[in-house]
């Protein structure tokens, strides 16, 4: 209602619109707070309200536009470049995770070791204890990553293009030389999030 009488006869003062709707200022006060906030009217000091021309569909757009890799990360799981598939599969179960990263002893991001690539190791005849991850994990440069300030919507276009779970969020460190694992963000976190934006949770 009040969306429609700012949409007609804007820019109009809250005082107009409580005027047509015959309620008093006060009343009609934190209804347009919310519908300003919201981004469906905007207000300018002297002028009044008018209509911001968006879509519900396209304030959601902007909404899921700004928000950022760490909002929605998850601690990273890693084991060492010298660590067994034995070893790598038992720590994949512990954890509860489907993607671990594997790093040196400087703790750089040197390999991504997914369940299907333990499983594909598993099918061997060789004991996976002698077998070190560093000969089965898919390795740098051809892991994608993400940082901390990347957009939620630029991992998941990865995640869809590239066909994988998830990507390690990294720190560049030595001038770039190397990366440093600080997160994970997985399909998962961005299933919160789609959750999140059903119940109205993001900011
Ligand atoms: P799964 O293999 O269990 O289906 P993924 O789809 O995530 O899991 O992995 C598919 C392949 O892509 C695996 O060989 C894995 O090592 C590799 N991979 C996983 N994550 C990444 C990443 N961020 N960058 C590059 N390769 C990755």
């Amino acid at each position: 209602m009040i969306i429609e009488i700012v949409k007609e006869s804007g820019p109009i003062t809250g005082e107009q619109i409580a005027e047509r709707l015959s309620l008093t200022r006060a009343t009609l006060r934190p209804d347009l707070a919310i519908l300003t906030m919201a981004g469906y009217l905007d207000a300018r000091p002297r002028v009044g309200y008018f209509y911001t021309g968006k879509s519900g569909n396209q304030m959601l757009a902007e909404k899921v536009k700004n928000i950022t890799v760490n909002e929605y990360q998850s601690r990273p799981v890693v084991v060492q470049e010298s660590a067994s598939v034995y070893d790598a599969i038992c720590t994949m179960f512990l954890e509860d995770v489907g993607t671990l990263f594997v790093v040196d002893k400087h703790i750089t991001l040197v390999g991504v070791l997914s369940r299907k690539d333990l499983l594909r190791a598993s099918l061997g005849k060789q004991a996976l204890e002698s077998i070190p991850v560093s000969i089965i994990m898919t390795r740098m440069p051809n892991i994608t990553v993400c940082k901390q300030d990347d957009l939620i919507i630029e991992v998941a276009n990865k995640l869809i293009e590239k066909q994988i779970d998830g990507l390690p969020i990294v720190v560049e460190v030595e001038y770039g030389s190397r990366f440093e694992v600080v997160g994970r963000i997985t399909k998962t976190n961005i299933t919160a999030l789609l959750v999140d934006l059903a119940n109205d949770e993001v900011i």
